[in-house]
């Protein structure tokens, strides 16, 4: 990890990850700890998000937690209170892909379903409750896990762009109503980044292939660590007057002319 990412930047902050256990969400728990900050690893995988707060141990505990249950996300929330006497950030980077592409007219119903109560619903409740016990102390940072399909078409299956667009909607309107309560809101849009368990030579080959038109990258894919220090600079007072924001990161691949490539 490189020295300019670690600081104590979230010194006495309290968080909540969710989807901590693994991809972006480990990194940020990684990161956010190393800034100084309390965190919870909220999660299903609850072998990973065992052995990451095992490992990291001074003042990170894993809490299971299905975000598509909104008893969970409220217990989740009560509890980490109870812990550690407030909550100051909370990232809703839980989420579902369910591959690159497919067609709308073999798309199913409790598939878009599926997708749209954990990566919409399921934040959206995080949320909610992070909400309800911010209010009261007037100060309080919400993050979400957008994607850079809410940017570019085309990218992604229609029911996830379809949730992460939710995303951003809602990020804007949280802002509005939030921000007369001291809490921020924004959400992140990461592009291009080897995550999850279905990781093979396939898909790292189609990633490097996309990202070598980007002038930016030179063919290198992004990795988790980089949209947690994105989390990171959101999540902490350097960020007090950004809010309502859709953070990009993807080393500029949504802005990139298509005849360039
Ligand atoms: P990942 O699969 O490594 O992490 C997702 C995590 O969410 C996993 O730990 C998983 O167990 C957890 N999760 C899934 N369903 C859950 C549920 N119902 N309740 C609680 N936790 C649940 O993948 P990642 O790439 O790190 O994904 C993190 C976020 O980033 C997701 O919201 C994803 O849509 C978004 N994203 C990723 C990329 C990328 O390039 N990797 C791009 C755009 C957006």
């Amino acid at each position: 990890m490189s020295s300019s990412s670690v600081g104590r930047r979230l010194e006495g902050k309290v968080a909540i990850v969710t989807g901590g256990a693994s991809g972006i969400g480990a990194s940020t728990v990684q990161l956010f700890h190393d800034n100084g900050a309390k965190v919870v690893i909220a999660d299903i995988q609850d072998n990973l998000g065992q052995a990451l707060s095992d490992k990291l141990n001074d003042n990170v505990c894993y809490i299971h937690c299905d975000v598509s249950d909104e008893d969970q996300v409220r217990t989740l929330v009560n509890d980490t209170v109870s812990k550690f006497g407030h909550l100051d950030i909370m990232y809703n980077n839980a989420g579902v892909m369910n591959g690159v592409f497919n067609s709308i007219v073999t798309t199913e119903k409790k598939d878009i379903e599926r997708m749209l109560s954990v990566n919409l619903v399921g934040a959206f409740m995080g949320a909610k409750h992070a909400a309800r016990v911010m209010i009261p102390n007037k100060k309080g940072c919400i993050l979400f896990t957008a994607s850079c399909c809410t940017k570019i078409g085309g990218i992604s299956t229609h029911s996830y762009a379809a949730s992460k667009y939710g995303i951003v909607g809602l990020t804007k309107n949280l802002a509005a109503e939030l921000g007369f309560h001291g809490i921020r809101v924004n959400c992140i849009s990461p592009f291009g980044v080897l995550t999850g368990s279905d990781i093979d030579e396939t898909k790292e080959e189609y990633f490097e292939k996309m990202m070598s038109a980007v002038g930016n990258l030179k063919g290198n894919v992004l990795k988790a660590e980089d949209i947690a220090k994105a989390a990171v600079y959101l999540a902490s007072d350097e960020a007090c007057y950004v809010s309502g924001m859709n953070f990009v990161v993807d080393g500029g691949y949504s802005v990139v002319n298509p005849t360039l490539m």
